[in-house]
């Protein structure tokens, strides 16, 4: 198995489910939870970790002032997405203060689960290392005439957008490389149904273990 790795220190089998965007990974998480599995969502857990009041909030408040914020006092997150974009220094500083506080709160999420096992939704787990966090990865796998029809469809935005977000992200053929189990979406949302049923029943025998 590629990516067993001992740092998540939780007992339980925690399973990092990614895919480029648009490629159907909240579609498949919703069927994993329709089996009654847990999942933690790095995108819920990002906007969390800075909500007001919390240690995240405090530090951005502090380090851009007040303009950074939206009228109801909560982070403008597309301020602060546009202010580090072009700056790297500050891009690194975003992201050395968020990355271990969204580990932390991720894997307090995954200690809080009940379920036998947990999905973790991370759309850039390669890409920022957070495979270390999980026992085995799970891609979702879809073309990129798919992924770009799909997507644009979804946010309503040109293809051409949707090309330079997934020309960001790391290629296809790399994730494939580093992905233990690949579910493919070219087809139905029924097909994916089939596979998800499939994993799930590995992923309890290997929750066991
Ligand atoms: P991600 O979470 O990876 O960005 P989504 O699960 O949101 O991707 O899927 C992207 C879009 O494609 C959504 O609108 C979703 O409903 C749709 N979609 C996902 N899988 C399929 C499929 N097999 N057939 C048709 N549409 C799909």
């Amino acid at each position: 198995m590629k990516n067993e790795k001992t740092s998540n220190m939780t007992r339980k089998y925690v399973v990092g489910l990614t895919g480029g965007i648009g490629s159907g990974k909240t579609t498949v998480a919703n069927l994993f939870a329709e089996q009654g599995i847990a999942l933690v969502d790095a995108d819920i857990v990002s906007r969390q970790v800075v909500e007001p009041n919390t240690k995240g909030y405090q530090a951005i408040v502090e380090h851009y002032g007040l303009q950074v914020l939206n009228h109801d006092g909560t982070i403008n997150r597309s301020k602060l997405r546009e202010t580090i974009f072009s700056n790297e220094e500050e891009r690194q500083w975003v992201n050395q203060l968020l990355h271990p506080l969204i580990r932390t709160e991720m894997l307090k999420q995954v200690d809080e689960a009940t379920s036998p096992y947990v999905i973790m939704v991370i759309p850039l787990l390669f890409e920022n290392g957070l495979d270390s966090l999980v026992n085995r990865t799970l891609m979702v796998d879809i073309s990129p005439e798919q992924q770009i029809k799909r997507t644009a469809i979804r946010d309503n935005v040109l293809p051409e957008q949707v090309k330079s977000i997934i020309s960001a992200q790391m290629s296809r053929d790399d994730k494939l490389a580093k992905a233990d189990d690949i579910v493919e979406n070219q087809g139905e949302v029924s097909e994916l149904k089939t596979q998800v049923l499939f994993f799930h029943g590995k992923y309890l025998d290997l929750a066991k273990q």
